[in-house]
């Protein structure tokens, strides 16, 4: 998914990084295959956590959110969130798995000072669903589309923070996050390159919003992949994994994987065997590091948890949970392209940057859709991302919007015009409707001909060389005419009644201009519906 960053200030920067957030795959060496598989853990958005009341939150004053359950106190028990239990069986009802009517609760032990029980509940033996399957098509940008199955999802507790880097010689410990409800979603070892992997975790991302139950954004942590690599030679049996973790962007994932890649094939080649370890990734050195070994099953000493009983679902609750189900992104993906006759990368946008389809949509009813289309992920989506703003923090609203767009359509601004007011709402993230802008600043297309000629004869009148070039036949020139009125106006001329303007006063036909200049009409037509 695509998310504005520090050091992103140009529209052009922009769409580079927009292509870049698409990375290509990156061939493996010729004899070897690659086998991945993801272990996803996706934040459940409820309100509160997954085995007690307090508020869940992100970037609040630390220790702000627990209560004794989340700080383990002694004799406290855990109650199951029901909410958090809906969005699960919604999100496996969507990911096509096979939902268990009854599962179960587990403690996994291990001691680290962010985890106050010393044990995570979570669901090792009977997980909520097992089973499912993620396809990813030729419209996600494969050649062949795959099915990558689901080894299972279950639910678990999130653990707290520990921060090391604030106080030389102590670890301060936040536990705001400590038992948030995560489904865990495992993946079979279907995927065969970083590019595969890179589509499947995006195309998580896409279901997960759909559904509504994660907002599983990387960057801020509330969806985090381990992933596993592993190598052998074409025809051979699967090799010994690795898993990568802390990797907090769809791009530094597929770096990694490469990385991994490379490192493995590497060590094999020259006679040696891989470890299973966990590993980092250091995006400068484009390396992975080891950063411990493997722990293996028997090191958790699994146990089933005492304090809460079986979670049993009937088949009215899972029908009930199916028939709630959105439209989900595959499904969403046709039909826009279809409705809206949108093109395919178009609408891969819309459906990768949360809100921005709703917005659209909103916008487009009773408007030409593909102008709407234009200045939402153009212009709009440009502004923002000038301003480091995410979609989701967009301080316009849907009639903001829908209201400029009508203004330059109906001529009562013009395109360029259109893009300031944009520009000044983004920045001063502005409540104003576009029109009390555009009057504040007296911006109101300038299309009256008694206007625009005394413009360009003044124009021509200080500049009689240029003049005449044009008049004897030589059109090169005429653009720079027209920028300069433009200028003059600050883009409020009407570009149409312009050109015919200004080609008159030059005493040429607007036809033989064009035709010299190899501008047709209808290009100008169309720059204006576009604006
Ligand atoms: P662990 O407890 O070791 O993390 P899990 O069963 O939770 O094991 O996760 C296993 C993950 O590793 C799955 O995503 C699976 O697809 C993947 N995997 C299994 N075998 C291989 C392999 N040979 N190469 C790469 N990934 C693998
Ligand atoms: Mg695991």
């Amino acid at each position: 998914m695509l998310r504005t960053s520090r050091y992103i200030k140009t529209k052009t920067q922009y769409y580079i990084l927009r292509k870049a957030t698409f990375v290509t795959a990156k061939p493996i060496k010729e004899g070897w295959e690659a086998v991945i598989g993801i272990e996803v853990h996706a934040q459940i958005n409820t309100k509160t956590k997954l085995f007690s009341d307090t508020p869940t939150s992100f970037n609040e004053p630390v220790n702000s959110n627990v209560s004794i359950i989340d700080a383990a106190f002694p004799g406290v028990q855990p109650r199951l969130n029901q909410h958090a239990v809906q969005l699960a069986l919604k999100t496996a009802l969507a990911l096509k798995s096979n939902i268990q009517t009854r599962s179960t609760f587990d403690r996994k032990h291990y001691f680290y000072p962010d985890l106050p029980q010393g044990y995570q509940i979570t669901q090792q033996r009977e997980p909520i669903a097992r089973g499912g399957i993620i396809r990813l098509t030729e419209l996600d940008g494969l050649d062949k589309s795959i099915d990558v199955g689901i080894h299972q999802l279950q639910l678990e507790q999130d653990t707290g923070k520990s921060i090391h880097d604030m106080r030389p010689g102590y670890t301060l410990l936040d536990l705001n996050r400590a038992g948030t409800g995560l489904m865990e979603i495992v993946t079979k070892p279907d995927l065969r390159s970083s590019f595969q992997a890179g589509l499947l975790v995006k195309k998580l991302q896409a279901i997960l919003r759909c559904v509504g139950s994660s907002k599983a954004n990387m960057e801020e942590g509330s969806m985090r992949c381990d992933i596993n690599v592993s190598v052998h030679k074409m025809g051979e049996p699967f090799g010994t994994r690795c898993e990568l973790k802390n990797l907090n962007s769809v791009r530094f994932l597929s770096m990694a994987i490469d990385a991994e890649i490379d490192r493995q094939i590497h060590i094999l080649e020259s006679g040696g065997i891989i470890q299973a370890e966990t590993r980092g990734f250091d995006a400068i050195a484009n390396k992975t590091f080891k950063l411990r070994g493997k722990e293996s099953a028997p090191d958790y000493r699994y146990m089933p948890e005492p304090d809460l009983p079986p979670l049993y679902l009937d088949q009215y609750t899972i029908d009930q949970a199916r028939s709630s189900l959105p439209e989900l992104p595959d499904q969403c993906r046709n039909r826009i392209m279809e409705q809206y006759n949108m093109a395919l990368n178009d609408a891969n946008v819309l459906l990768n940057e949360p809100g921005s389809l709703d917005f659209f949509e909103k916008v487009s009813q009773g408007r030409n859709s593909k102008t709407t289309l234009n200045w939402t992920l153009h212009e709009l989506f440009g502004q923002l991302a000038g301003e480091n703003i995410s979609f989701e923090n967009n301080p316009i609203s849907t009639q903001q919007l829908g209201s400029l767009i009508d203004l330059v359509t109906d001529g009562t601004i013009t395109g360029p015009t259109g893009k300031n007011v944009l520009k000044i709402m983004v920045q001063n993230k502005s409540k104003l409707m576009p029109k009390e802008i555009v009057q504040e600043k007296g911006w109101l297309r300038i299309g009256d001909e008694d206007s625009l000629k005394t413009l360009c004869e003044t124009l021509i009148a200080k500049n009689p060389e240029k003049a005449n070039t044009i008049k004897q036949g030589d059109p090169k020139l005429f653009k720079w005419f027209i920028g300069q009125v433009m200028k003059d106006t600050k883009g409020m001329a009407d570009p149409v009644a312009l050109n015919q303007v200004l080609s008159n006063a030059l005493g040429c036909r607007l036809e033989d201009i064009e035709k010299n200049q190899g501008t047709s009409t209808k290009k100008l037509k169309k720059s204006k519906k576009t604006k």
